[in-house]
């Protein structure tokens, strides 16, 4: 009878361990993706907020030559609402 236990605990210690594995490698795995991506340049910083986004994903606001780009509606409009501040002071 304890042994049945036993093999009931094992098992679902010998489970758990590989389903946090998996998890961490994918986590790893999300992490290099994201940074190969940041490299190649598909991945852009969001200026308001820090946030890395893809570029095929982001919100861009072209300023001259310049492009930005953003996560959210919410951090563009901070950006224009930053700018037109900057453009009332000049
Ligand atoms: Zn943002």
């Amino acid at each position: 009878m304890i042994f049945k236990v036993v093999l009931f605990v094992l098992v679902c210690y010998v489970l758990y361990r590989l389903f946090m594995n998996d998890r961490k490698k994918s986590a790893d795995q999300e992490v290099k993706e994201q940074k190969k991506r940041m490299d190649t340049g598909e991945m852009v910083q969001d200026p308001i907020c820090g946030t890395y986004v893809d570029k095929e994903n982001a919100i861009s606001v072209r300023n001259g030559d310049q492009v930005t780009y953003f996560c959210s509606y919410e951090c563009r409009q901070k950006y224009l609402d930053h700018l037109e501040e900057q453009r009332k002071l000049d």
